[in-house]
């Protein structure tokens, strides 16, 4: 017998529906390109998104075609969210830090019939522009006084397109099922894949964001989304925020410690969402010019995920700015929220030490996801938070195949995707990620977690930045080698480094050796790229090997 309530298909259109109709007073502020800071409302981004969207019908741009935006974030990166996914095309998010080759083989692939992009970002596009087969309309994303005198064949200009327009469109009664964005994952190795988000992924991932153990994000929050909307939707957050009501910030290209810190500061942030390399970024700027967060902003929970946060990160969230750190996880294949760290109530109360000992772990699934770990042969492994494992997820906002089939099948029997991931899983349900299963590093037949290492190695006051990565060894098959970064000014020693590792990592895990390098190479999404480390310490052997 089926139930007798009715049926609406969860849309993203329903999203900035919801979002006009409970909370169209509430600001989106931007940081612009051009420089000045901009303020609009829910019911701004509404009505100029149906613009959008009749513009982009003007330009034949039809259900299920791809367009791309290539932008920072800000309120007409906003529009485009709303109307590209609301008129039933689909909106590809493009990463611009990729390399232009990738860029270009991503915007083909897609085929991409529309380019909106920042003013950032004109002389990327002029020497793609030739190369881009599909891409029939290049609109920048400014008002006629920023045009450019450019090679780009004939470019559009936002503002006027709009400008052309009605502000009324009845947004089509799609299937939930139907794309409604697309994003390529940043392919450390191999060639990029598109992981293709429908209406209805978009609309349950944004109620799991929402949802209090989740990321609780709320009418009473002012979010500063540093994560970028090139990025996995920046984490759900323009959907939630439409959900909600919470009042975005949207930095634009000014990621630096100061323009960020200023951002906090002017718009009484609340809540800020990003990579642990801005939040490095903002701590180091804190402690350089001495500044007082803790008497000057309203921050009170820092969402950090992408990449394992170093313990502390937290405690300098915590000491220096009186916010919460909450840890979480995902991948572009996940939408990206797959667990969240927030506290049981018995763990708030734990000493320090041990609370910190839970907030570095990925925390619990999002009501949604289901998470498993399996061994080499695929068996599964109990969740008593000894036992690593590959993770494995399966929900309604995960992967089921890469866009066109890239990769080929991506799910086991069941149902899983496997991560890549290595973690365990301790029976209150919170994942701890100890590894990529490429950087695992293998010594003596046991497994070291080289995220382990880096966390402790980062929370010596003088380090700026860790990596480990295994070398061969020919008594230990491979043993971890520490490569750091000092904080600008400073210098340390290999012994001094060793030395207090000894006491915070399991002996058998201390570094073979330590090197001092000036910078470390990261992937176009903030996370520290192994692969090239490896290859270029290819060679190195350690002194006593
Ligand atoms: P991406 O698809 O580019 O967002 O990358 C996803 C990968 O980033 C995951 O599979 C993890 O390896 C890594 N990652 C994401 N969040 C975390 C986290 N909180 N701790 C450790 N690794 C993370």
């Amino acid at each position: 017998m089926f139930g007798l309530m009715q049926e609406h298909p969860l849309l993203v259109s329903s999203l900035i529906e919801h979002a006009v109709a409970s909370h169209p007073g509430v600001e989106i502020v931007s940081r612009t390109v051009e420089g000045p800071v901009h303020r609009c409302t829910w019911r701004d981004i509404h009505r100029r998104a149906k613009q959008a969207a009749n513009a982009l019908t003007a330009l034949g741009v039809k259900p299920g075609d791809r367009v791309a935006t290539l932008a920072w974030n800000g309120y007409r990166h906003m529009e485009l969210y709303f109307g590209v996914s609301g008129m039933g095309a689909v909106l590809h998010t493009v990463n611009p830090r990729l390399f232009p080759e990738q860029l270009e083989y991503i915007i083909n692939h897609a085929e991409d019939g529309v380019l909106f992009f920042d003013p950032s970002f004109i002389a990327l596009v002029e020497k793609l522009a030739p190369k881009l087969g599909s891409v029939r309309a290049f609109v920048l994303m400014a008002d006629r006084a920023h045009m450019p005198e450019t090679t780009i064949p004939g470019l559009l200009c936002y503002e006027e397109l709009l400008a052309a327009q009605y502000d009324e469109f009845t947004w089509p009664d799609i299937d939930e099922r139907s794309a409604a964005s697309l994003c390529y994952t940043s392919g450390t190795t191999g060639k990029p894949k598109g992981v293709l988000y429908s209406h209805r992924s978009t609309v349950l991932h944004a109620f799991g964001a929402c949802t209090v153990d989740s990321l609780a994000v709320s009418r009473k929050e002012t979010a500063l989304l540093v994560v970028p909307m090139f990025h996995v939707n920046a984490w759900s957050m323009p959907y939630a925020a439409a959900m909600s009501g919470a009042r975005l910030v949207l930095p634009g290209p000014a990621l630096d410690g100061a323009s960020v810190y200023s951002l906090l500061r002017d718009e009484q942030v609340t809540l800020a969402l990003g990579v642990p390399t801005v939040w490095l970024m903002l701590l180091q700027h804190v402690s350089a010019a001495g500044l007082k967060p803790y008497a000057e902003l309203a921050l009170h929970r820092v969402v950090i995920g992408g990449a394992a946060v170093p313990r502390a990160m937290i405690e300098a969230f915590e000491d220096d700015f009186g916010a919460i750190v909450v840890h979480a996880w995902g991948m572009t294949e996940t939408s990206p929220v797959g667990t969240v760290n927030n506290l049981l109530p018995t763990q708030r109360a734990l000493p320090p030490e041990q609370r910190l000992d839970v907030q570095t772990t990925q925390g619990r699934a999002v009501f949604g996801v289901r998470l498993k770990l399996t061994d080499g042969e695929g068996r599964t492994l109990p969740h008593d938070g000894q036992a690593a494992g590959h993770l494995k997820i399966r929900g309604p906002w995960v992967a089921s195949a890469y866009y066109r089939d890239e990769g080929g099948p991506i799910l086991d029997d069941e149902g899983w995707f496997d991560t890549g991931d290595v973690a365990t899983i301790d029976s209150d349900g919170y994942m701890h990620i100890t590894d990529r299963s490429k950087d695992v590093i293998k010594s003596g037949g046991e497994w070291i977690s080289s995220i382990a290492i880096e966390n402790a190695a980062m929370g010596h006051p003088l380090v700026a930045e860790a990596a480990v990565i295994g070398i061969a060894h020919p008594k230990w098959q491979e043993r971890p080698l520490l490569l750091v970064v000092v904080k600008p000014g400073q210098t340390l020693e290999r012994e001094v480094v060793l030395n207090y590792l000894k006491d915070r990592i399991a002996k058998w895990w201390l570094p073979d050796d330590v090197l001092f390098v000036h910078d470390l190479p990261h992937t176009a999404t903030g996370k520290l790229l192994k692969a090239k480390l490896r290859e270029q310490f290819r060679d190195y052997r350690f002194p006593d090997a």
